[in-house]
């Protein structure tokens, strides 16, 4: 099959387009013929190695956020249908832990992730536990799924697990423009809060006007964490999602209420910021660190998204796998809007 192959960390060069053996099901596993993967920024921080919880076994297959069609089955797979439509959930974990047996796979030690340290998407075929494997609902595309999966999980969880948001409260989520911004806040409108959001260039924060938010404002601008106070009378924001780290960390504190949570889920600016703890203590304010989602958790946003609930993230372009590199750097140039798929079934030069 053509797979992109990393085997060994760097720019996007490292990518290289390879002819690999076709994966097979063994036992307990799902052979899925990709349709759809989504280009995420975790796969650039694998790529470049920053970022020491996401150590990859190298060399690895990229790419986690995976829909397609079940080609194969293991011998010992009773209940997946060969033809069905499906979205492969990217988690390794050991199934016995105390966080396992809780079902809150995210939390467990030895987890590992698709595409991290297990070949993942950017391929033709791609195997998994079937465990792993997770029916499309009907009316939500494959395309739709890989944009929507990990980005809708991660605010899942972030919002309702993590932060206990409860409706009326007022929720701020900087870069709104991102993947996990744009679903952090169609799951917050969807829960009844009010949201305010924040985007670096106006050519974003003008689609995320469009997209129905009414409150946005500019995290580069000094000063927004008062804009965003003064967008709540002064009281400040009940929950703060966050996933941009160093730049916007301190606003996004300040900007909480009393009592308020900042849930955080990323650092793509930096991983080192200060931190007032008087500010903290005094405040009585909480800082929650969030990461991926529970198998259940999947089920519920998948349900939300086939129900209409909240629709999947806008996708700004679907490229062959041999594109890879350039996919991933559609991610990190300044105006990007919407979700970067790659579709294994276009030929190389499409
Ligand atoms: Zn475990």
């Amino acid at each position: 099959m053509r797979a992109i192959v990393m085997s060994r960390h760097g720019g996007p060069e490292v990518l290289e387009a390879a002819e690999r053996p076709d994966p097979v099901a063994g036992p307990g596993q799902v052979l899925v013929r990709v349709a759809a993967v989504a280009v995420n920024r975790l796969d650039i921080w694998v790529r470049e190695d920053v970022g020491h919880a996401y150590a990859a076994r190298l060399p690895v297959v990229p790419g986690y956020d995976v829909a397609g069609e079940v080609v194969a089955v293991g011998a010992d797979v009773a209940d997946v249908a060969i033809g069905s439509q499906v979205y492969v959930h990217y988690d390794y974990a050991c199934g016995r832990c105390v966080h396992c047996l809780e079902g809150d796979e995210a939390a467990c030690a030895r987890y590992e992730v698709m595409g991290v340290q297990r070949d993942g998407g950017y391929a033709e075929r791609v195997v998994a536990p079937a465990a792993n494997i997770f029916a499309l609902p009907e009316g939500l595309s494959a395309a739709s799924a890989a944009a929507a999966g990990s980005v809708y999980l991660t605010a899942y969880r972030m919002l309702f697990a993590r932060a206990g948001l409860r409706p009326g409260e007022t929720v701020l989520v900087t870069a709104g423009g991102s993947g996990v911004g744009g679903a952090a806040i169609a799951l917050a409108r969807m829960a009844g809060a009010e949201v305010i959001a924040t985007a670096s260039t106006a050519a974003k924060r003008g689609r995320l006007r469009a997209g129905g938010v009414e409150r946005v404002l500019d995290h580069t601008a000094p000063g927004w964490a008062d804009e965003v106070r003064g967008c709540t009378s002064g009281r400040g924001v009940d929950v703060a999602v966050d996933h941009v780290g160093r730049a916007t960390f301190p606003g996004a504190l300040a900007a909480l209420a009393n009592g308020g949570r900042l849930v955080i889920c990323g650092a793509s600016s930096g991983a080192h910021a200060e931190l007032d703890l008087v500010d903290v203590f005094a405040r009585q304010v909480a800082i929650i660190g969030s990461s991926d989602g529970s198998r259940r958790e999947l089920v519920e946003v998948f349900r939300l998204l086939a129900e209409g609930r909240v629709d999947p993230p806008p996708i700004a372009a679907v490229l062959p796998l041999e594109r890879a590199a350039e996919a991933q750097a559609l991610l990190t140039s300044p105006d990007h809007f919407g979700r970067v798929l790659l579709d294994p079934r276009l030929s190389p030069s499409q």
